[in-house]
């Protein structure tokens, strides 16, 4: 460590914080709480010679490092106990192309501060779910969200990058480094800034519909066969649903979370009344709005930090033997505030132009994230029992009907195979891995092929 500390103190531009700074605590701070882990020293470079140089040190000198964006990796794995943590939060620049379509994002970009910038700019892109996750994080290892099916994944986004690799060299991505990093992680590169194609928007509809929830179990088995038929119909890649189960005020409610993000708004509130009729409706609230707003609204919703895991298994279709699962154990939930679970779906519209690309989850499929999230040690604990016991019980439903590929970034290292998981793209993420990487100065990352 004297070797890095050496080199900051010749390098004062780029910061950085001991567990001895006034800030240190800020700056660890994720959106796991983690009491034990805790990195040696964070340094936060601004530009991509701060990176090559900071890569060139720490690898010379066998010191550990992790890379960090928005702090929201489920199990905590963007900390390296006593290692190094680049942080790259400083690196937030937005530059918004409209001559050709795209936006320039810096690595540490949060997505909320990019709806921001977008919304002046009357653009968009997909995004996650919720905003507070680092934009780059979420789209490297694929990307889900409510846009996903009217212009891809995250990883689908992904037209340029700028990076450091391996050995510290700057380099303007080609193609084979770009197919590596759309679903390979950071585990070819620190990125710098990745160039992402953006959308016209300003309008969109967006809101959530809440269903009758007296009977859990019968609510979410109605809703679902219900959208099933619906499907058949060709509901418009325009729409994205995700629905989850929340404590409220209200009590206990199934919930859709709706977004229609076509300028077409009129035809989206006739899809919205056809997914409202999906089960007996308790409150319908979505309205024309704007993407940003509509994100704010998700914020709320979503605790800043919390003790918390997740259980995310995948699904070719929500079958009634998975829904009455997950109406079950939405049932008997330890009642805590916050979503119970989350659903995200890769429909089967969505653009499939995805030949260079290692990310291989590309059927149509179901995630279903099973949320344990909560302000205590002693009510996380209940909480992720009940997420463990909810977990297996859908792993007993029928094993034809279960994806066999794992998210990666929400499931925990030892449900990541990634031979599996990357299947006949293992190869092309090895090479670019040997290419760019060849000492694995990245093994910290979240992918480890
Ligand atoms: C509350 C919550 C909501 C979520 N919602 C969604 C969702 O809707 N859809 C979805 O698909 N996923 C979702 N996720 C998962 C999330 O997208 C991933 O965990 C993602 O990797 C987090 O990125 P981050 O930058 O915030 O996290 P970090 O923990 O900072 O980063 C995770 C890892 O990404 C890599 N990384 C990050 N930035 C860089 C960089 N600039 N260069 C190189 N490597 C980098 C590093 O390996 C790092 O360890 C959610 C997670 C949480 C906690």
């Amino acid at each position: 460590m004297d070797q890095l500390i050496h080199f900051l103190s010749a390098n004062s531009n780029i910061r950085h914080a001991t567990p001895e700074s006034a800030d240190f605590a800020d700056l660890r701070e994720q959106f796991v709480i983690q009491e034990t882990r805790t990195p040696g020293i964070i340094v936060r470079p601004r530009t991509i010679e701060d990176i090559a140089s900071l890569v060139k040190v720490l690898t010379i000198n066998n010191l550990p490092f992790s890379v960090r964006g928005g702090g929201h990796d489920m199990f905590g794995r963007t900390v390296v106990e006593d290692g190094v943590s680049i942080d790259m939060r400083e690196v937030s620049h937005i530059h918004v192309d409209k001559a050709s379509h795209t936006a320039r994002v810096g690595g540490g970009v949060i997505i909320l501060d990019l709806h921001r910038e977008f919304d002046k700019q009357k653009v968009t892109t997909a995004h996650a779910v919720t905003p507070t996750v680092g934009f780059t994080g979420w789209a490297i290892h694929g990307g889900y969200g409510l846009l996903s099916t009217n212009y891809g994944l995250g990883s689908d986004q992904i037209v340029g990058a700028r990076v450091v690799d391996g050995q510290g060299n700057i380099v303007d991505a080609d193609e084979t480094l770009l197919t590596a990093i759309r679903g390979g992680g950071g585990s070819v590169a620190v990125i710098y800034e990745l160039v992402i194609k953006v959308y016209p928007s300003e309008k969109i509809l967006g809101g959530f519909v809440a269903y009758q929830s007296a009977d859990l179990v019968a609510t979410i088995r109605q809703y679902n066969e219900n959208y099933r038929k619906l499907k058949y119909e060709k509901i418009p890649p325009a729409m994205g649903l995700f629905q989850g189960v929340i404590d409220g005020p209200g009590g206990r409610l199934f919930t859709i979370f709706v977004l229609w993000s076509s300028s077409d708004l009129e035809e989206g509130q006739k899809w919205v009344d056809r997914v409202a009729e999906l089960a007996p409706i308790a409150v319908k609230n979505v309205a024309p709005t704007t993407i940003l707003e509509f994100s704010e609204l998700v914020a709320t919703l979503t605790e800043k930090k919390s003790y918390a895991t997740i259980f995310c298994p995948g699904f070719y279709d929500l079958t009634p033997e998975v829904t009455d699962v997950i109406g079950t154990y939405a049932k008997n939930r330890p009642n805590y505030p916050g979503p119970a679970f989350g659903i995200h779906e890769l429909r089967a519209e969505a653009p499939r132009e995805f030949a260079n690309s290692v990310f291989n989850a590309r059927d149509p499929h179901f995630l279903v994230e099973i949320l344990a999230l909560a302000a205590s040690p002693e009510a996380f604990e209940e909480l992720r029992e009940w997420g463990q016991r909810f977990y297996d019980a859908l792993m007993k439903t029928d094993p034809a009907n279960v994806y066999p590929i794992s998210y990666i970034p929400l499931n925990p290292d030892e449900r990541l195979d990634f031979r599996l998981i990357y299947g006949r793209r293992y190869e092309i993420l090895k090479k670019a891995k040997q290419q760019y990487d060849p000492s694995n100065a990245f093994k910290h990352s979240v992918v480890r092929p």
